[in-house]
């Protein structure tokens, strides 16, 4: 499980890339997901609370 970006409710504000350093990036204005192969959802699931606008699903 990874997480994804939904980029029709993605506003570009950058909590996640903030917060998630690790997981997120913003490039061009919109957040991209990185290092996937370090994600292990058991313990990093609570990314999706990260963005305000729901765009972040773990699946
Ligand atoms: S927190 Fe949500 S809206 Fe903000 S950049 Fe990340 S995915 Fe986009």
């Amino acid at each position: 499980m990874i997480p994804y970006i939904d980029y029709s409710k993605c506003e570009g504000c950058g909590a996640c890339a903030e917060l998630y350093p690790l997981f997120f990036e913003m490039r061009d204005g919109r957040a991209w997901v990185i290092n996937h192969e370090k994600f292990v959802a058991e313990k990093h699931r609570d990314v999706v609370y990260s963005c305000p606008f729901r765009a972040i699903t773990v699946e």
